[in-house]
C-alpha cells in the first residue's frame, strides 16, 4: 500500500474568509490552490490543521470518530494563532459534505478515510511579521489510509531526547512549525539509534513524540502527563484514558520524569504505548537513553496495550457500543 497520507481524493471542501465574512463552502478540485507568494502562511507560518478518521462499518455505513473534539481543537489552534475565527458548524458541514461525497471510497477496517482540515493565512503581506493575516482559507482534504505503523503491533524504539519538541506555549497548537522543529532531532535519532520516534523530555519532563502522546502502563495504572500548553491534547489520549477508566483502571494524569519512567520500565509487567489518530495505540518496546537500550517490561507488545487498542478499534469499527457518543454517522 502507498505511504500514509500520500493518496488524496481528487476533490476537497473549501471556504475562504475575505477579511470580513466567510464565503459559502464548496467542493473544489484538490490538486492545487492559488496563493500569492507573499501569503502570510508562507512567511509567518499562520497555519493549523487537524487529523481525524471516518470508518466503514460492517453494515456499509460510514461514521466519523470524535469529529466535535477535533473541530474544537482546530478552533483553539486558530484562536491561539490569531487566524480568522470560524463557526464550528461551518467546519462540521464541510467535513460531512466531503466525506459524504466520497462515502463509497472509505476503506474497510483496518483502513479508514483520514480527514485533514487545514486553515492557512492567505493575506499577501510580508510586512505582517507581527500582525495577523486578514484573510484565510479553510479546506478539508481526504486521504484513504491503511495501518500507520506497518506491521501494526511491532514494539517501537523511542529515543529519549532532552530538548523540547517546540516552544512551550506552542505545543497545544496543531501547527506546521512544531513539526518542522521536531524534524532534525527525529532524523538524527533514526540515523544514529535506529529509533522509530523521539520522545521529547525537556529537563527530564516526559512529554510526547513527534506525532503521538506517550502513555506508561504499570499494572492497573496508566500514567501520562497532565494537560498543559506544552504538548498536544491528543483526542486518542482522551479516548484511551476514558476507556481505561471504563475498564476499572486507575488513570494518573501528572508529571512523569525520565528517572521515574526508567525505574518503572525496568519492571517486567510494565508497558508503554503511543496514542494518536494515525498511530492508534502503538506498543513501545525499547527506550534509548544515554546511548543504552532499555527494555520496557519484556520489550514486546503488551497485553493491556492490545486490549485498549482493541476496545478503541471496536468502537470505531462499529463492533462495540458507542457509549460516549463518539461516532457521527454521515
Ligand atoms: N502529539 C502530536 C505532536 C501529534 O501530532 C498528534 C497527532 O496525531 C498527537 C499527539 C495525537 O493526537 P490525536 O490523538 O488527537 O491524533
Amino acid at each position: 500500500m502507498a505511504a500514509f497520507g500520500s493518496v488524496f481524493m481528487p476533490e476537497m471542501a473549501m471556504a475562504q474568509f475575505n477579511g470580513s465574512a466567510w464565503d459559502a463552502a464548496a467542493i473544489v478540485p484538490a490538486n492545487s490552490i492559488s496563493l500569492h507568494p507573499g501569503a502570510h502562511v508562507l512567511h509567518y507560518a499562520s497555519t493549523c490543521f487537524e487529523g481525524l478518521k471516518a470508518f466503514r462499518h460492517e453494515d456499509g455505513s460510514v461514521a466519523i470518530f470524535r469529529m466535535d473534539k477535533n473541530i474544537a481543537r482546530m478552533l483553539q489552534s486558530t484562536e491561539l494563532l490569531s487566524l480568522p475565527k470560524f463557526d464550528p458548524a461551518l467546519l462540521s458541514q464541510m467535513i460531512l459534505d466531503i466525506v459524504r461525497h466520497y462515502a463509497a471510497d472509505v476503506p474497510t477496517p483496518p483502513g479508514s478515510m483520514y480527514i485533514r482540515p487545514t486553515h492557512i493565512g492567505t493575506e499577501p503581506a510580508i510586512g505582517k511579521a507581527a500582525t495577523p493575516t486578514l484573510t484565510s482559507m479553510l479546506y478539508v482534504l481526504l486521504s484513504p489510509v491503511g495501518d500507520y505503523f506497518a506491521g501494526g503491533s511491532r514494539a517501537l524504539r523511542l529515543l529519549l531526547e532532552d530538548n523540547a519538541r517546540c516552544a512551550p506555549h506552542m505545543g497545544m497548537i496543531k501547527s506546521g512549525g512544531n513539526y518542522a522543529s521536531a524534524l532534525q532531532p527525529t532524523m538524527q535519532a533514526k540515523a544514529k539509534y535506529q529509533a522509530d520516534q523521539v520522545l521529547f523530555c525537556p529537563h527530564g519532563d516526559v512529554q510526547e513524540t513527534g506525532a503521538a502522546n506517550f502513555l506508561l502502563i504499570d499494572g492497573n495504572e496508566i500514567i501520562t502527563k497532565a494537560l498543559d500548553t506544552s504538548f498536544l491534547h491528543g483526542v486518542t489520549r482522551d479516548t484511551i484514558l476514558t476507556l481505561a477508566r471504563d475498564l476499572g483502571m486507575t488513570v494518573s494524569e501528572r508529571d512523569l520524569t525520565v528517572a521515574e519512567l526508567l525505574e518503572r520500565a525496568a519492571k517486567p509487567g510494565t508497558e508503554a504505548a503511543l496514542s494518536g489518530t494515525a498511530a492508534v495505540l502503538a506498543p513501545v518496546g525499547t527506550l534509548i537513553y544515554q546511548g543504552q537500550d532499555i527494555k520496557v517490561g519484556t520489550g514486546e507488545p503488551g497485553a493491556t496495550t492490545a486490549r485498549l487498542r482493541q476496545a478503541l478499534n471496536d468502537i470505531q469499527w462499529g463492533k462495540a457500543e458507542d457509549k460516549h457518543g463518539w461516532l457521527t454517522k454521515i
